[in-house]
């Protein structure tokens, strides 16, 4: 894995650093996405990596920041927002959790895969959630089910379309300690980050199009 290039977003706290450590202790250069640049190059400088602001609601932002990277060889799309409340009740939080969970991680895959494809090399995470799954009900609070299940389907349908060298996979982490699981979640952050550093650094010939929980393939 050394030297390749990986961007996450949401990487300045939660699983979203859990993933971006692991993946720089295997050897990646890392790029943290953050939305607060300050104190996300405060924690690339200690963990030797770079930031980049990136807010992934925003398309000029999206536009900014990869501008800004140019290529990456590991696109982890892992930021994340949970609503409160019924799916119906609010059309705000229904446009936010679509615009966090699918359309940023849409665009950033729209930009940053035609180089990957071109390079026959990239690796893509979405960061999902059994809450998206279809055979669990789409559950979860207000429109979190049915963004994470929309992602799912971005998986599945993007990974269709593209060569096998570039992967694309989902995985829900469980249920974890951070500020969005609270506190007595089962896993440590590293414990939610393990699958998706796996997937981010897949053999050649490794999976594509997949769904995972630690490691084994679940039902969408
Ligand atoms: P978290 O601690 O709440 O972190 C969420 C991250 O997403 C933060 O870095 C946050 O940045 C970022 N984010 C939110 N909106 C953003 C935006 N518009 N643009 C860019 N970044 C944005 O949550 P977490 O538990 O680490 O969650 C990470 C991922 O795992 C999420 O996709 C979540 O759905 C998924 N997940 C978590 C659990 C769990 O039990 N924790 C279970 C299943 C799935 P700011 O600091 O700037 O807000």
């Amino acid at each position: 894995m050394t030297g390749r290039r990986a961007l996450v977003t949401g990487a300045n706290r939660g699983i979203g650093l859990a993933i971006a450590k692991g993946l720089a202790a295997k050897g990646c250069d890392i790029i943290l996405g953050v939305r607060d640049l300050a104190a996300g190059n405060q924690i690339a400088h200690d963990m030797n990596a770079s930031a980049v602001e990136l807010d992934v609601s925003d398309q000029r932002s999206i536009n900014h920041a990869v501008e800004a990277i140019g290529t990456v060889d590991i696109l982890v799309n892992n930021a994340g927002v949970l609503g409160a409340g019924r799916l119906l009740d609010d059309p705000k939080d229904f446009e936010r959790s679509m615009s966090v969970m699918v359309h940023g991680p849409y665009r950033l895959m729209h930009l940053l895969v035609p180089a990957m494809v071109h390079n026959r090399y990239g690796r893509i995470v979405n960061v999902s959630s059994g809450w998206g799954a279809f055979s669990d009900g789409v559950s979860g609070p207000a429109a979190y089910g049915v963004a994470k299940a929309a992602l799912n389907a971005l998986t599945l349908a993007s990974a269709r379309t593209l060569p096998d060298t570039v992967k694309v996979n989902a995985m829900c982490p469980g249920w974890v300690r951070t500020r969005m699981g609270g506190a007595s979640a089962a896993k440590s952050p590293e414990e939610g980050a393990d699958t998706a550093i796996w997937l981010a650094t897949l053999d050649a010939d490794g999976p594509t199009g997949g769904f995972f929980r630690d490691r084994k393939p679940i039902d969408w």
